[in-house]
């Protein structure tokens, strides 16, 4: 079976900022098809849960209070590719819109809920290193 890359709270495991999760019922029916690889870059990176939002602004990453967290993101996405690499992950199902995760489209950076087009910083990586990424809207596609 090939191993899937899966944001964890899309798994229901509480990683948010806010200490809780994205659950989404349809992971249920990947397992039968799949080897679940969890991962949450936001967490390999240091920060707690729960923890102050953040959004991408240009080459940074920025939390509400202003203080810069790139580092912390850059690093646990980092740790994700090496999981990647040891799993051997082709592909991956991301949670969408996140400033790590995101794919095609993140937060603006101003915090008001509005979007742009653009990846995570984790997202980024993934697709350097030529791993497929799929939302969890586009879960469906992974069904077998
Ligand atoms: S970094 Fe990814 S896995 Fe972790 S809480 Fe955010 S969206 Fe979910």
């Amino acid at each position: 079976m090939e191993n899937l890359l899966i944001s964890s709270c899309l798994l229901g495991v509480n990683c948010k900022y806010n200490g809780k999760n994205n659950y989404l019922p349809l992971t249920e029916r990947l397992k039968s098809d799949y080897h679940l690889i969890p991962v949450c870059a936001e967490i390999f990176g240091g920060l707690p849960i729960p923890r102050i939002p953040s959004e991408r602004s240009g080459s940074t990453v920025i939390n509400k209070q202003g203080e810069d967290v790139t580092e912390n993101f850059v690093r646990g996405a980092e740790e994700v590719l090496r999981l990647a690499r040891f799993f051997d992950c082709k592909t991956a199902l991301l949670k969408e819109r996140s400033p790590s995760c995101g794919y095609g489209e993140i937060y603006d950076g101003t915090f008001s809920g509005r979007t742009i087009s653009g990846n995570g910083v984790l997202s980024d990586l993934l697709r350097k290193e030529g791993i497929r990424i799929y939302r969890e809207s586009d879960i469906q596609k992974l069904l077998k």
